[in-house]
Parts: C-alpha cells; structure tokens; sequence
C-alpha cells in the first residue's frame, strides 16, 4: 500500500468524551508528523456527534476523518473494524496508532490482519529514525520501542516493509502537550456503509466500576514494596500519603500478596504514572516497577539496602528502615 507521511491516531471515546490515551497519542504523533514531514489525523468512529472533534487541534492535529452511524455508538469489533478498515484503505497513513486499552487491543489487531501489516503491542516509546538490516538501510520508519523478556530488556521491533506502522502504546507513557495556538481541524465526514448483518452483537447494559484510586492524576503518591507490607508499615504508609494529600501506591508483588488492591499497583502491568513527588517505601526498583514511576518529578527512596536499584532512579535517598524513617517523615510534614 502506497502511504502518505501522515501519523493517524483512533480515537476512543466514552460517553461522549475523548479518552486521555488519544490525547496522549496526539502529541506524540505531532512529534512523529513532524519527523516525517506529514500531519496528524485522527478517526472517530461514534454513534452522536462530538463537539470535541475540533478541540483536537489543540493536541497538533489537523484533519478528523468522522464516520457517525447508531450502530457505532458502542464498541463492538465487527462494525469498528470494518468502518475504521476503510479510512485506513482509502487514507493510507504511514503510521497508525492505537491506545493499548481494551478497546484498542481489539482493534488493531484486526486490522493489522486486514492490511497485512505489522503491530507492535504495548509500545513505551516511539520514534521516527533509520533501521538497517541485512544491509538494506529502511529511513524514515517508525521504532517501536517496549520492553520485551519480562521487562529485563528494552527492544525495538519495525516493520518495515508494510504500510501502515501500527502500534499500540500504553495508557500515560506518552505525554499530553497542549499546543499554544491550537490547529484548525479540518472535519471530513464520511458515509457509512455498515449494515445490521455487520451488528454481530449487542451491547445491552453497560456497568461502570469506578476505580478506587486515581494514580494517574495523583500529584503525590506514597508507594508500598515488601519491605513495607506488615500491617504497622503500611498503615504508616497510607498516613504519610493521607498528610501530604497524596494517594498510595503498591509494587506487583504487595498486590498479588493481597495487601492493596491492583488499583494501587505501579509500573508495567501496573499504571504508569509521573507525579509531583514519589516517595518509595521499601522497594527494590526492579524495572518493571521503574517503567511505572520513572518519570516522576522528584522520588525519594527508603530502603535499608544500600545498593537497592531504586537508588538508581531516587533523587533523595534514605538508607534506613522504613519502621523508623517514615515516623519521623509523617512528623516533620504535619509540623510543616
Ligand atoms: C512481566 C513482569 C511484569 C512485572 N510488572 C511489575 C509491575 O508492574 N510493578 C512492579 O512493581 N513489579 C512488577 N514486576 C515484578 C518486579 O520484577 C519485582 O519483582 C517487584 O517490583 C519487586 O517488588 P518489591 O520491590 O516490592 O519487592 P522486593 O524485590 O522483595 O524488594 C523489597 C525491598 O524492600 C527492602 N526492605 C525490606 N525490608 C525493609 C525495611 N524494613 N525498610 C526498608 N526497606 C526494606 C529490601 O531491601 C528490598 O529492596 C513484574 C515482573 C515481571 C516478570
């Protein structure tokens, strides 16, 4: 398939919102547009229309190809991989991105098979360079970078020889960037020409589980490891996080331990986050945990082994026990 230079991003939507994973996707697309001299164009596939289609300029994109039909108004994967095959056929951008969310991970595998082209899962970074392999140098082609091998190395996979490049990226890797001057969004709708033998299923209710804890927008998280975990230390954990206004966060193996429920769990099969401040309680700073909070603006780590990993990554260290160093923590907040 003959491609254009442009980054096309699906948008997932829930009750009428644009979901923060395809703003994320924007921006870096607006990176990636850049890198290769096109412009961003998003899909939206929806039921009603959606006012929001034009603040997308403001996330750098430039143009929202629109297909609106009641039978798009859930996501069901038949008639959204069908509606969404025919933008891609017609509009043939070089890259093609997707948020590694349920809906996302539906998708675009489904059209990945369609076109025959490559998917990368789960991307943690993206970048527009140059690839050689066996000799032949491919310029200009989308690195996909995630961890591979448990998390112990970082690789990254191309596909160079099929059009669109398509990835999924994790929800919160990417940043959202908010332009100065948004973009004027060209809106171009599309007719559908889906039919209810494509309606293979019904959505008949939909039940929303509110999350107990938003990591993702938490400017403050105290996090519990294993070093952290017997009932005296993590209750101190939760009132370090209760006084500086904070949420509590978990390592993987506190919650499959059962001390804190996967809400609270950090890293990479946990929620990425990047808070103001990340203070570690006992936790080793395995990678897998990194790649969850390694962006955060400021960590401090307590840990009683001098040579844990998570020093790596903390711009504070305190080598201690956290039974002894998070008392005298919660006192100096609360007096300050
Ligand atoms: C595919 C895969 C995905 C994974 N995803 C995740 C993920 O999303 N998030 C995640 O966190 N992990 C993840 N892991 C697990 C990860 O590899 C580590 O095993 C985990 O992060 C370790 O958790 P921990 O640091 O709490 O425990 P430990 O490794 O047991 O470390 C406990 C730390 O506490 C310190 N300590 C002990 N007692 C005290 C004390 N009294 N005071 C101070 N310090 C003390 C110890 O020195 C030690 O450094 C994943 C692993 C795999 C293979």
């Amino acid at each position: 398939m003959q491609s254009s230079h442009n980054v096309m991003v699906f948008i997932e939507h829930h009750d009428n919102r644009v979901a923060e994973i395809s703003k994320e996707l924007l921006s870096r697309a607006s990176d990636l547009a850049r890198d290769l001299g096109g412009e961003v164009e998003a899909v939206v596939l929806t039921g009603e229309e959606m006012e929001e289609i034009q603040d997308l300029g403001r996330y750098g994109c430039s143009r929202v190809y629109c297909v609106q039909d009641k039978r798009l108004a859930n996501y069901t994967s038949v008639p959204y991989s069908k509606a969404l095959g025919k933008v891609v056929r017609n509009y043939t951008p070089h890259v093609l991105l997707f948020g590694a969310t349920t809906m996302g991970r539906d998708l675009a595998p489904r059209i990945a098979s369609e076109l025959n082209c490559g998917l990368t899962a789960d991307c943690t970074e993206l970048e527009i360079g140059n690839h050689k392999i066996k000799g032949k140098i491919y310029e200009n082609i989308l690195l996909q970078r995630r961890p591979a091998f448990g998390g112990n190395i970082i690789a990254t996979i191309v596909s160079p020889e099929s059009k669109p490049s398509m990835a999924t990226v994790r929800e919160g890797v990417m940043k959202k960037q908010e332009l100065d001057e948004k973009l004027q969004v060209e809106v171009v709708n599309l007719e559908s020409d889906l039919t209810d033998q494509d309606v293979l299923s019904e959505v008949l209710e939909i039940q929303k589980v509110e999350k107990k804890v938003d990591l993702k927008s938490a400017k403050i998280i105290v996090a519990a490891g294993m070093g952290a975990v017997d009932e005296k230390s993590l209750n101190m954990v939760r009132e370090l996080a209760h006084v500086l206004g904070g949420e509590v966060g978990a390592s993987r193996p506190v919650v499959d331990g059962g001390y804190l429920d996967k809400d609270h769990q950090v890293g990479q099969t946990g929620t990425t986050v990047r808070p103001v401040l990340y203070i570690a309680c006992g936790i080793s700073g395995q990678v897998q945990h990194r790649a969850g909070m390694g962006e955060a603006h400021r960590i401090i780590a307590i840990n009683s082994d001098p040579n844990a990993p998570i020093f790596d990554c903390a711009h504070y260290g305190i080598v201690g026990d956290v039974n002894q160093v998070l008392p005298k923590m919660i006192q100096a907040y609360k007096e300050n």
